[in-house]
């Protein structure tokens, strides 16, 4: 174990230091003041205002690990987990855009790409370029090397042809990080990582889906027709998509789990002060145990979820291994925002199943959780190969 981490385990997980105490505190302002006014109009127009996503550049959240010598915040994969939390407590979809910025795209660019693809990307993804990671495709989506999107080697470019589906970000992005296979006969050893731009000569952002919820984030399908790329924009090695795919999603997840833990959270907090200020028997409804009780396990299930998040984060971090960890945080807070988001309906009685009133939303903003970046079938299955050494 590294100095590093054993120190590390001295200290309470969710112990922050001054560094991340004050970035907490700054995004949590920056959500309350900026975003949370926007959340309802941004979830009836299923859009994010650019404005806004403009203002997330201008806070330094979306380009947290990229170095500063890029223009970005040069720090952790962690700073980057407390950010996607304090933004979904209030939205779920900027914060699903942010983490899919951060604990995708600039990830992978900042692991694999070559200097000359750093110098020319990062900048741009620290300042004002969205991104956008493409893998999923309407017959491979848990089975996801069984991609069909082919890239034809023309000698200094590759002509990629296929479609992916579900995409993240789409509708903003700049840049699209897009699996395809160069060689179908080696299986998913052929599969290789293109950086493509928008604009790219045969690239189209196609339909755009009308989901149950995170409706502000944008999820589109992608087109792509001999589109052609630059061999300058494979990204690592020809073959070696199938590793960049799975190693940035082993990160990615730890994100969702931050995702649900702040999903969670606001909900909880709804639930907390609605529960002291209902009257019905002449009380407070908080007065009563069957409420205290709910509210009791609601909190214990929300600790125990950020819990798991921040240790699998802080071991990603520390350099440890974190694939089991990351894993269970997953499949862990998408279960209890389930959970906790369907109790805080209970606590708001009707109220609680009206647009009116804010935790449906949360209701609804939840249950991808359990879908994305891997479904829960497919954490289960990360965890027990773990356990049984099946790698
Ligand atoms: C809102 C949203 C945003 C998304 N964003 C992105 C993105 O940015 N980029 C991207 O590439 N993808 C994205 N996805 C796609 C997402 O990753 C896939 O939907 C997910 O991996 C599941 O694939 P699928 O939908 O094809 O379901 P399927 O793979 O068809 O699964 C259907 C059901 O079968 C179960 N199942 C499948 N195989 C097994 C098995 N072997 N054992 C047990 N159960 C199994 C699954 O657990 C699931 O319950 C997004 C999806 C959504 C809904």
């Amino acid at each position: 174990m590294s100095e590093s981490l054993a120190a590390a385990r001295s200290l309470p997980l969710t112990d922050l230091s001054e560094d991340e105490r004050m970035f907490r505190d700054m995004v949590r302002d920056f959500a309350e003041k900026e975003v949370r006014p926007l959340v309802a109009s941004m979830d009836q127009q299923a859009q994010i205002p650019p404005e806004l996503i403009k203002k997330c550049f201008g806070l330094g959240v979306m380009g947290i690990e990229i170095p500063e010598a890029y223009g970005g915040s040069a720090s952790t994969f962690f700073m980057a987990v407390l950010a996607v939390e304090e933004l979904a407590r209030v939205d779920a979809s900027v914060a699903v855009c942010v983490d899919v910025q951060n604990t995708l795209v600039n990830n992978l660019l900042l692991r694999w790409g070559n200097d000359d693809q750093k110098k020319r990307y990062c900048p741009k993804l620290a300042e004002s370029w969205v991104g956008a990671y493409a893998l999923s495709e309407a017959g491979s989506g848990s089975d996801a090397f069984a991609l069909a999107c082919r890239a034809t080697d023309r000698g200094d470019h590759f002509e990629i042809t296929g479609r992916k589906l579900w995409i993240t970000n789409a509708a903003e992005a700049e840049l699209f990080v897009v699996m395809a296979n160069v060689d179908p006969s080696k299986g998913y050893k052929g599969i290789t990582t293109f950086l493509v731009e928008r604009g790219t000569p045969g690239f189209a952002v196609g339909k755009k889906e009308d989901k149950l919820g995170i409706r502000a984030s944008s999820t589109c399908e992608l087109i792509l027709e001999g589109c052609t790329v630059p061999r300058a924009n494979v990204l690592g090695e020809v073959g070696k998509g199938y590793k960049i795919a799975i190693e940035t999603l082993n990160e990615g997840r730890i994100g969702i789990g931050a995702q649900m833990v702040g999903v969670a959270q606001g909900a909880f907090e709804h639930a907390l002060k609605y529960s002291q200020e209902r009257q019905q028997f002449g009380h407070a409804i908080a007065d009563f145990q069957g409420i205290q009780f709910q509210l009791a396990e609601m909190a214990t299930e929300l600790e125990a979820a950020r819990l798991l998040t921040y240790n699998a984060a802080r071991l990603r971090d520390a350099g440890a291994p974190f694939i089991k960890e990351a894993a269970m945080a997953k499949l862990f807070a998408s279960r209890i925002a389930e959970h906790v988001t369907s109790k805080a309906i209970e606590i708001y009685g009707g109220n609680g199943f009206t647009r009116e009133y804010p935790v449906e939303k949360y209701f609804r903003d939840q249950k991808v959780g359990q879908i994305y970046e891997g479904t829960s079938n497919m954490q289960l299955m990360v965890i027990a190969k773990q356990l049984l050494g099946k790698l």
